[in-house]
């Protein structure tokens, strides 16, 4: 990786954020011959939230824009070994919602006939062919699921991989071990960014910090609305006669999850008592949290060990929808985060969407309801398929 070391004294952009939707963006800007791309990391590359995520990438949504991100992305995704030299594994095993009272169904009919509007082959399914989709599950409760074939999920590792191999490629400077400290503004324009090996001069920020987004756009007096709030998975030892091609299967009721990951599984759900801050260490509780939930929901699972088990950061906004925009002041303040826990599967699309934003074109969607500045007057209109 390259180090502060060889800091670069002036950018025509700084992108704050090496997660997915940091090294896309760099990626897409590079590859549009935007010339003196830099991109700041504090740690290594990936290492924030994006280097924890589970890898799904769905497209139900219940919110038009949401599913028009996640289709352009699950395109990329799909292509991706082609375009950018690297497997990422990509399993189209589908994404299943389990569903336990008639106003989840109702919530998610609406979805399906919304996706199914805009070209997506999602549908709602029995009881009884969910379970046949997903064995291991115990029905009780359950009155309907919702399913979407093409649906899936990857590994967020290679996909950092392969952005940041073509972002240096196009002539982007990817700098790690390198945490942006301040914003310098001189009559309302930024005209440098601090950080740990010095300066570096640019008219342009763009903020991709995820988790962390919040300070950085204090820097420049924007207020970012986004909340860290841990989220926690595990992975089974392996077991034995698992089904191969589980789709994606969410018990929406209790959050719980599950899909496979090599010979065994990958478990997460959200912890009912967490409480907002920067609190990274996995804990027994959402350990016993998980084992009641696997009881009730998966118990033929009841009895496998736990082969890792790890936390990370969700990105809430008050509305659980993006903030993607750019400032109204200083000029030339950009952002794209708060994904409320959904950001790997949206990061191809909003790479190219702020890439759009920089150059001053119309991205391929109306990004305006993303603003971060709908929280002073408009009514919320949260994306409802949230776990
Ligand atoms: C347990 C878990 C499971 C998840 N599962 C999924 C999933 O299945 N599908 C999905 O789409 N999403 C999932 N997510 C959410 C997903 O991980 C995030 O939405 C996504 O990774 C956000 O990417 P990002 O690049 O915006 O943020 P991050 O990956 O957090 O990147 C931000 C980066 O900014 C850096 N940074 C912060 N401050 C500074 C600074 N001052 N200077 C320099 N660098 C700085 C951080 O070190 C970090 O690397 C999951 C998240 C968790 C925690």
């Amino acid at each position: 990786m390259e180090t502060s070391r060889r800091l670069p004294g002036f950018a025509r952009v700084v992108v704050i954020g090496g997660g997915v939707t940091g090294i896309s963006t760099a990626y897409h800007l590079a590859a549009a011959g935007v010339t003196d791309v830099v991109l700041v990391e504090r740690g290594a590359l990936g290492s924030g939230s994006t280097g924890r995520a589970a890898g799904g990438v769905r497209t139900q949504f219940s919110d038009r824009a949401n599913i028009e991100m996640a289709v352009r992305s699950l395109n990329t995704y799909r292509q991706f070994g082609e375009r950018f030299g690297q497997d990422i594994d990509l399993r189209q095993t589908g994404y299943l919602f389990l569903l336990d009272s008639a106003a989840t169904v109702s919530a998610f009919e609406r979805n399906v006939a919304l996706q199914n509007e805009l070209g997506l082959p999602s549908r709602m399914i029995s009881v009884a062919e969910a379970k046949r989709l997903t064995p291991l599950i115990d029905t009780d409760g359950l009155v309907a699921a919702a399913y979407s074939p093409t649906d899936g999920y990857c590994t967020p590792e290679s996909v950092v991989l392969g952005f940041a191999g073509a972002a240096r490629r196009h002539g982007a400077r990817l700098l790690t071990h390198c945490a942006a400290t301040g914003i310098d503004i001189n009559a309302d324009r930024i005209v440098g960014v601090r950080t740990e090996g010095g300066r570096i001069e640019t008219d342009t920020v763009i903020c991709a910090a995820g988790a962390w987004s919040r300070q950085i756009g204090e820097w420049t007096s924007t207020e970012l609305a986004v909340t860290p709030l841990r989220r926690q998975l595990l992975v089974t030892e392996p077991m034995a006669d698992l089904p191969p091609d589980l789709p994606f299967t969410i018990d929406f009721g209790t959050s719980f999850y599950l899909r496979n990951e090599g010979a065994g599984l990958l478990l997460g759900a959200s912890d009912l008592g967490e409480t907002p801050g920067y609190h990274l260490g996995p804990t027994e509780d959402w350990l016993s949290q998980i084992s009641h939930a696997v009881q009730h929901r998966a118990p033929r699972l009841a009895e496998s060990g736990v082969a890792h088990h790890w936390a990370g950061l969700y990105e809430m906004t008050p509305d659980h929808n993006a903030l993607i925009g750019e400032a109204d002041g200083p000029s030339r303040f950009l952002y794209a985060g708060g994904f409320s826990g959904h950001g790997f599967m949206m990061a191809p699309a909003v790479g190219e969407i702020m890439r759009d934003l920089f150059l001053g074109r119309p991205p391929f969607i109306d990004v305006s309801q993303f603003h971060a500045r709908r929280f002073q007057h408009a009514a919320p209109h949260p994306e409802l398929n949230i776990v």
